[in-house]
């Protein structure tokens, strides 16, 4: 970035072109490492699976082959592995779509509301398992908004679920609705949604990058618990193109509250 700059011909407008097209190579090489990087990061945690399934089929044919329990038990290690790939591959294809389409505001009517109260009766049993406790609570009636229903719904389902998975140790995950008369930034009649838990909170030099595609936290913990690192990313992208906000608060050893605001119809 630092070779030479070739000489400045003469007058204020040929000095500015110079630097603006200075500017717009920097932009295209960090452009294009993001890339890179991606690629990198898609390559390694599409590895780890398959090294996993490779290992498993060579043991299975040879010293596992006439023990049943132990084949029983590979098996099932081998269909973990193959699921945490199925999921990041369906990640990756949605992350892929809802980029391509941000600019294309969804033009479809939806019912918040019955969104939001599919999501609870789908994760009730999910919430139940981990012994916590889901409570649905605020505006009781319709809430219409512009949008996706399908995307709006893994919004939503992201978000608890990792309610659950991260901050299910509190014992609750509470799913509160509320109404915006006029939001600043919306300028606008708007529905906020807030997703909260109690526990273990996160540490705030991590809050600006919990969006990025794979960041976590603690890595190992996330693919213990079957996350593909992409959740986060794929809810920003999806409110951005709903014309919503999102913003997460947390403080270490009190939970998280993940809130997305989005425009009423
Ligand atoms: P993952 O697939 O790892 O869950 P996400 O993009 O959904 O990926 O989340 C990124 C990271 O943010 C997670 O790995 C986890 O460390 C952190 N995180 C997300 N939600 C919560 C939460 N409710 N409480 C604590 N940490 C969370």
């Amino acid at each position: 970035h630092f070779s030479p700059l070739p000489p400045a011909p003469e007058g204020p407008l040929a000095t500015n072109s110079v630097l603006a097209s200075f500017e717009d190579i920097t932009a295209l090489e960090s452009a294009e490492a993001m890339r890179r990087d991606f690629v990198a990061n898609v390559s390694h945690e599409l590895r780890t699976p398959l090294t996993a399934l490779m290992g498993f089929i060579e043991t299975l044919r040879s010293s596992a082959r006439d023990d049943a329990a132990a084949r029983d038990r590979f098996l099932s290690i081998m269909e973990r592995e193959a699921a945490r790939m199925n999921r990041l591959v369906g990640d990756l294809l949605s992350l892929s779509r809802v980029e391509g389409e941000e600019r294309m505001r969804p033009t479809g009517k939806v019912d918040l509301a019955l969104v939001l109260k599919g999501i609870t009766q789908t994760l009730e049993p999910v919430a139940e398992a981990a012994q916590v406790k889901l409570i649905s609570e605020g505006e009781a009636g319709a809430l219409p908004v512009q949008g996706d229903p399908d995307q709006l719904t893994q919004v939503f389902s992201n978000l608890v679920e990792n309610a659950i998975k991260y901050g299910g140790q509190g014992g609750e995950v509470r799913l509160r609705v509320s109404l915006i008369p006029h939001e600043p930034v919306l300028r606008g009649k708007a529905y906020r949604v807030d997703v909260i838990d109690r526990g273990e909170g996160i540490d705030e030099q991590h809050l600006p990058r919990l969006t990025e595609r794979f960041y976590r936290v603690d890595t190992h913990r996330s693919r213990e618990k079957g996350g593909t690192g992409l959740g986060l990313a794929i809810v920003k992208h999806i409110v951005a193109r709903h014309r919503g906000r999102f913003r997460v608060d947390s403080k270490k050893g009190e939970g998280s509250c993940f809130t997305v605001i989005l425009p009423a119809a």
